[in-house]
């Protein structure tokens, strides 16, 4: 199914963006941190998405 290989294209093509983001974010000195307060990120929140880039009071919904 074309349809389905394109949604699954588009989901890793998301993931690689994450990830770029990320290494940048690394570079930066920011890694680790919420992009809108600064706090550091808690270990298990960035254990369970590395590219995560938000603190639990600042990440969006869903
Ligand atoms: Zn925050």
């Amino acid at each position: 199914m074309a349809g389905a290989d394109l949604l699954a294209l588009s989901v890793v093509e998301r993931e690689m963006d994450d990830v770029a983001r990320a290494l940048e974010r690394l570079d930066d000195g920011t890694y680790g941190t919420c992009a809108a307060c600064g706090a550091m990120l808690a270990d298990e929140q960035l254990g369970g998405s590395p590219a995560a880039r938000f603190c639990v009071a600042h990440a969006p919904a869903g």
